[in-house]
């Protein structure tokens, strides 16, 4: 079971919405610290334990920044990821690019700023000396296990992904890149999402440490660091339990002992690259409730979208509601919660077991930190709201101001209405 509450007070929202009106996001700071401290805390036995924080999962600079603080680094994606990071001061080995399909300007961008490049196919290898003229000096690999294992079934089973290497692959790019005069390598996984089976990190930890061990024994190479990825799922719903990463870590150890020390004199450095459990549970949507409707079905009808909240309508995600002041009342209405876009499917809840709610209501969507920030949308012309982060001492900063109506005019080519008289 996970308690999901809030530290959000009616009084507090009522407060913000006086500078900040809803909806808008607001993240807790506080709590963001104190999970990275109990991350780190589960590894510390690892030698330079980092976790390279997954930018798309909440591509804001103020975030980057305090994450960079806790020794969280950035796993970046794109340009536009590499350019924010580097503009916080977050730059080579601090930055891991894990891109797939990439253009030659982000390879060199990222060359530029020396980050570790993870090569996502064995083909990348040559184009990115192509188009860089060198390799990189610390090069990664991606690594598909393919049928070998059934592995995470949230999402994919790994043969049909578009990503990494397979097998005969990931020998032959390390060959490569070792012909190449490369001298330092890393290898990397990451075959599943959200998940919250302990089992399942210790599995993926074991299979790159036993992959390490016949790499570095077929191609005579040394392996400084493994990346183990990682999509350490959220209980978004409330019987679901947080990973307990003590455990976790715990189990990794012993795998560690076993196979590394058992076959190498050198320790293997450890890094992983979460997003979504760094920061997701500790932000929260906050809206207000317009209408209340009794069609075929109850409607609660809020002022924010599946246009800041894209995840229901994707992929009939849970997300839990809090409605402030009624958290200790109990669930008698059956509700619909949704706004307006011109789609049906613009529903943060279906048939959810809510109190009674009111026009006027402020409720809160829990778990709304990351990917649909990174996800927003201006369908029917709707705005992105502000983000803010709620500081250690209960004050509000602004971290990205909600969007203006002028800025979706911004790119739009006005004709010269007098060319058409
Ligand atoms: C999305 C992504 C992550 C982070 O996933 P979370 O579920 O947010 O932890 C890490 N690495 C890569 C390569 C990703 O694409």
């Amino acid at each position: 079971m996970t308690n999901k509450t809030t530290p959000l007070t009616l009084e507090k929202v009522k407060e913000i919405a006086k500078t900040y009106p809803t909806p808008f996001v607001i993240y807790d700071k506080k709590a963001i610290i104190e999970n990275m401290k109990e991350f780190k805390e589960a590894f510390s036995w690892v030698d330079w334990f980092k976790n390279y924080f997954a930018v798309k999962a909440c591509p804001n600079p103020t975030l980057l920044k305090i994450l960079k603080e806790m020794w969280s680094w950035a796993d970046c994606s794109s340009m536009w990821e590499l350019v924010m990071s580097e503009l916080v001061w977050i730059t080579w080995k601090e930055i891991m690019f894990t891109s797939n399909n990439t253009k030659y300007d982000e390879f060199m961008k990222a060359h530029k700023i020396w980050a570790i490049i993870n090569f996502d196919d064995i083909t990348h290898i040559d184009y990115y000396k192509e188009t860089v003229w060198f390799l990189p000096r610390i090069s990664c690999c991606r690594y598909n296990p393919g049928p070998l294992k059934k592995w995470n079934t949230i999402i994919w089973k790994p043969e049909e992904a578009k990503y990494w290497m397979k097998r005969e692959q990931l020998f032959e790019a390390y060959k490569k890149l070792r012909d190449h005069w490369v001298h330092h390598f890393w290898l990397h996984t990451m075959v599943a999402s959200n998940e919250l089976n302990p089992e399942y990190f210790i599995e993926t930890a074991k299979i790159l440490f036993e992959l390490v061990v016949e790499l570095e024994k077929e191609l005579n190479i040394t392996f400084d660091f493994v990346n183990l990825g990682w999509w350490i799922g959220i209980p978004y719903k409330p019987e679901q339990k947080k990973v307990d990463l003590n455990v976790v870590s715990k189990w990794i150890k012993k795998e560690y002992e076993k196979i590394i020390w058992t076959n190498r004199e050198k320790p293997l450095r450890i890094v992983m690259e979460c997003g979504r459990m760094i920061t997701w549970p500790y932000g929260y949507l906050v809206t207000e409730v317009l209408h209340i409707t009794d069609k075929y079905k109850q409607y609660v009808w809020v002022d924010a979208s599946m246009q800041c909240l894209m995840r229901p309508a994707l992929y009939w995600a849970y997300h839990h509601i809090t409605v402030l002041w009624k958290e200790n009342k109990k669930n008698t209405m059956t509700y619909d919660v949704t706004w307006s876009l011109c789609e049906n499917n613009d529903k943060f809840a279906i048939d959810r077991e809510l109190p009674k709610i009111d026009e006027w209501d402020i409720i809160v969507i829990h778990d709304a930190w990351a990917h649909w920030t990174a996800m927003w949308f201006n369908y029917n012309a709707k705005l992105r709201p502000a983000e803010l982060l709620l500081e250690e001492n209960w004050e509000v900063t602004l971290i990205r101001r909600a969007e203006t109506l002028s800025e979706l005019f911004a790119t739009v080519n006005w004709i010269n209405w007098f060319d058409y008289r």
